[in-house]
Order: structure tokens, then C-alpha cells, then sequence
């Protein structure tokens, strides 16, 4: 289907009918699958014939949802998981062994820092965080045993947008590979392997389910990366994505660009607004021109994506009460979901970090992160409007 337009591929790629014929997707929820004869079984389990074995392995709903992800990242290969967590696990000791070197963003999302740095160290693997803008740390910070780079752009709650075509030049002039978490722009506005990474990473949790029903994630990239050892470390420790959420998700892709253009669309509209009001110090926007890397994000997504983040002027007491004063939009740290969604990162995300390396990451105690969903506009102005003052 590869001659198809993106918003085709959403809705029909990856579709197989059983001898039903039914026109959505089926919904396969069975552990396993019946075998003909011994030597029939034989065939399946050595490989020899392709075809369902177990749910850890292959199931049909989920091998959907793989194949038309893989055709709107324009990847190889895509394996789906149990969530974006196990998305970046089954990534980083699927490639990695003891004694290598990860160089990553300080700026991750706070599970995959934590991951980084409590669990990956007792296994030998290393990791260096770098400013995701500085090309001369990420210079500096490369090893002969590095073998990952690892950033999400734009990040989170800052929205830096952080240069790909470049990130993955370092990587393979110093033999390493290029993976971005791709869970905030999705393939809908930004195509990392495109630009030259070697693996996207997604949390199919946020925009790719986008009602906040499931969990799910994804890995994707060239066949050999996704096939072995991905696969194969996946297939043996058992994060698969269940076959009722590959089908949520599924269906939820074939409104996604729809859905990602409403967000981004009514994320400038209120960054606009934001960056307007007397009360609010700074708006955090790629869409803005105010962006310090607002050219890079023109050239890299094709919209500013879904979060917008602000800066009011009287601090943590002047933050929470606009967060109290919302009535509309819910008070969660999800994203990605039609509901919009407001946090406070210095006491929520961001609250066991240290005081100065929250100063440092640039997490204001003033700072608020708004998903926003797809109610009206003019209707979350109204609800920030009554907290701002
Ligand atoms: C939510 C999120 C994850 C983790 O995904 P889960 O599905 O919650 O495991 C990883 N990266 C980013 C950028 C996220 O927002």
C-alpha cells in the first residue's frame, strides 16, 4: 500500500479479513492458535511455516496494528509492547550489552530517567545526559563503547525541539545508533527514521490511542534492528501488547492526523492567547516565534503539536490556583487525549527532583503544562482565564 497518502494508510493499511469478511478489524482474543497435525505444529514452532503460534509471539489484531503503524512511520519493521515503558526497555536491552554507553537528553520523560539511571547501571550499561541543544556536549559526551543516542522531541514540558538530522550524523560517525521517542509529535507531524534515526519509540498511550483508553507502545525501524534482537528479547520476557488494546489503538489510528491537527491547531490558538496575557510571564510553544528553536521546528514537524507550557507571573501559589480554578479541563498528567489536561511539573513530573537540578532543567515553580484536547478553544481560555485572574 506504499503508494497510498498518509490519511489512507491510517484508516486501511495493515487490514486482513478472516473468512468472515468483516469490514473492522477483528478483535483476536485467544492465547493461542490450533495447529492442524504434530509435523503442522512442528512447522510453526521451527519457523519453517509462518503463521500464529502464541499471543507473546504474533496475534493477528496486534500484527494489524504493527503493520499500519510501520506504514505511517514509513519503517521496515514495527513491534508493539505493553506500553511505552517496555517500548524503551525492549529498545535499549534488545541493542545494548554490559560495558556500553547511552548518551541521552536530560529532558526525557521521568520514567525513562528513572530507568536510565536506577535499573541500566546494575546491568553495566551506562548512561550520560546531555542539554539537548548543545551539540557540543553531545559531542563531548561520546565514547567508543556508545552504541545509543536517545532523545523525544520536542520534550516535555519545555517543548525544546532538538535536531535529528544532526543527532543521527553524530551517532553514525561514532558507529552508535540515532532512537527517538516520537510519542509527542507522532508520524502524523514528525518522521524521525526519515530524518535519519535509526529507531522511533512510541508510548501508544498518548496520541496514537488519543481517548486515553489504553496502554500500549511500539518499536519501530529497519528489519534487522526490529527483528533481532528486539523481537526476540520481547518474545522472551513477555512486555507484548494485548490484542484488545493493538485494536483500541488501531482504530484510534485511523483518526489521527484529524486528531493531531485539531490539537495543534487549538494549541497555537491558546498559545497566542497565553503569550498575550498580562499574567503570564513566558508561553512555551514550537508554533511560536518566540521559540528559541522555532526554525528547527518548522523544518523538522509539520505543526507545533498538542502542549503548550507557561510561566505565571507569582510563582507555585499563582500556578496552583490556576489549576484549582479549572473546571474543564482535567487535573492529570495524562496527554493525548481529547480531554485537555493540566499539570503543575515542579510538584508533580518533575517533584523528586532535586530543587537545583529542577532550576537547572528549567522547571519554574510558575510553570504549568496544558495538554490540549479537542473541546473549544474559547472554552479552555475561559477555564485558565478564571485562575489567571
Ligand atoms: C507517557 C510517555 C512514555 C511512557 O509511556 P507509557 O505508555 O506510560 O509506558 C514515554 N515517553 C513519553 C514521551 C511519554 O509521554
Amino acid at each position: 500500500m506504499t503508494d497510498y497518502d498518509f490519511e489512507t494508510l491510517a484508516v486501511r493499511a495493515g487490514t486482513q479479513r478472516s473468512q468472515f469478511k468483516e469490514h473492522s478489524e477483528g478483535l483476536f482474543l485467544t492465547s493461542s492458535f490450533v495447529f492442524d497435525s504434530a509435523a503442522h505444529a512442528a512447522e510453526r514452532f521451527s519457523g519453517a511455516e509462518e503463521g500464529m503460534v502464541y499471543s507473546r509471539y504474533t496475534n493477528p489484531t496486534v500484527a494489524m496494528l504493527q503493520e499500519r503503524l510501520a506504514a505511517l512511520e514509513d519503517a521496515q519493521c514495527c513491534i508493539a509492547t505493553a506500553s511505552g515503558m517496555s517500548a524503551i526497555l525492549a529498545c535499549v536491552l534488545g541493542l545494548l550489552r554490559s560495558g556500553e554507553h547511552i548518551v541521552a537528553a536530560q529532558t526525557l520523560f521521568g520514567a525513562t530517567v528513572q530507568l536510565f539511571n536506577n535499573w541500566l547501571p546494575r546491568l553495566g550499561i551506562e548512561v550520560t545526559f546531555v542539554s539537548g541543544t548543545d551539540p557540543a556536549q553531545w559531542r563531548a559526551a561520546m565514547r567508543p563503547n556508545t552504541r545509543l543516542l536517545f532523545v523525544e522531541t520536542p520534550s516535555n514540558p519545555l517543548t525544546e525541539i532538538y535536531d535529528i538530522a544532526a543527532l543521527a550524523e553524530l551517532a553514525h560517525a561514532h558507529g552508535a545508533q540515532l532512537a527517538v521517542d516520537n510519542c509527542f509529535c507522532t508520524p502524523a507531524l514528525q518522521r524521525p527514521l526519515a530524518l535519519g534515526a535509526d529507531l522511533v519509540v512510541h508510548s501508544a498511550t498518548k496520541y496514537l490511542d488519543g481517548q486515553g483508553r489504553v496502554l500500549g507502545g511500539a518499536v519501530l525501524g529497519k528489519r534487522a534492528l526490529i527483528e533481532e534482537p528486539i523481537t526476540a528479547f520481547l518474545r522472551n520476557a513477555g512486555p507484548t501488547l494485548s490484542p484488545f488494546n493493538a485494536w483500541v489503538i488501531l482504530k484510534g489510528l485511523e483518526t489521527l492526523k484529524l486528531r493531531m491537527q485539531a490539537h495543534c491547531a487549538g494549541a497555537l490558538q491558546l498559545a497566542q492567547w497565553l503569550e498575550r496575557h498580562p499574567r503570564v510571564k513566558r508561553t512555551f510553544y514550537p508554533g511560536l516565534p518566540s521559540h528559541p528553536q522555532h526554525a528547527l521546528a518548522q523544518r523538522q514537524q509539520s505543526a507545533g503539536g498538542g502542549i503548550v507550557s507557561f510561566v505565571v507571573d507569582a510563582g507555585r501559589e499563582s500556578a496552583w490556583r490556576v489549576v484549582d480554578s479549572c473546571r474543564l479541563i482535567s487535573i492529570t498528567a495524562n496527554l493525548g487525549d481529547a480531554k485537555s489536561t493540566i499539570t503543575h511539573p515542579a510538584s508533580t513530573t518533575h517533584g523528586r527532583l532535586p530543587p537545583a537540578a529542577r532550576a537547572a532543567a528549567g522547571i519554574e515553580d510558575g510553570l504549568l503544562r496544558v495538554a490540549v484536547g479537542l473541546e473549544s478553544v474559547r472554552d479552555l481560555e475561559a477555564d485558565l482565564a478564571r485562575g489567571l485572574g
